[in-house]
């Protein structure tokens, strides 16, 4: 049980901004911006690269679930960047899908 799992269970706290029977989103815990929150299936689909066809409802979700976000922290107007990692040169650390909601600053281009 990865530890997105526990946040979903209850098991281990987080600060959840939304929820749906779909998604939870909730804050990182080592935000990279003023806002940063996280928005993830509550059915495991372990990164986006494993996805499969029937997924797609459930990946559009999430992409109006992180809408929804910034919609409700004030960042839709000021601009934001949607960020999914996927394997080791993507940086992904948890293997459960996650699309990263940053905003709040401006955000330089490249990433690093
Ligand atoms: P990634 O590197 O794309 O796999 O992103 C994983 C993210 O999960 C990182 O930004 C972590 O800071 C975040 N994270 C890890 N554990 C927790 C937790 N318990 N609560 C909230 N965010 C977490």
């Amino acid at each position: 049980m990865t530890i997105f799992e526990k946040i979903i269970s209850r098991e281990i706290p987080a600060r959840i901004v939304e929820e749906t029977e779909d998604w939870i989103a909730f804050h990182d815990v080592n935000p990279q911006a003023p806002v940063h929150v996280l928005v993830i299936p509550k059915r495991v689909i372990t990164r986006v690269g494993e996805a499969a066809a029937g997924d797609g409802p459930l990946l559009g979700k999430l992409l109006l679930g992180a809408q929804e976000v910034a919609k409700k922290l004030g960042i839709l107007e000021s601009g934001f960047r949607l960020v999914i990692n996927h394997g080791k040169d993507g940086g992904e650390t948890v293997p459960h899908l996650h699309v990263h909601v940053l905003g709040g600053r401006h955000l330089g281009w490249p990433p690093g």
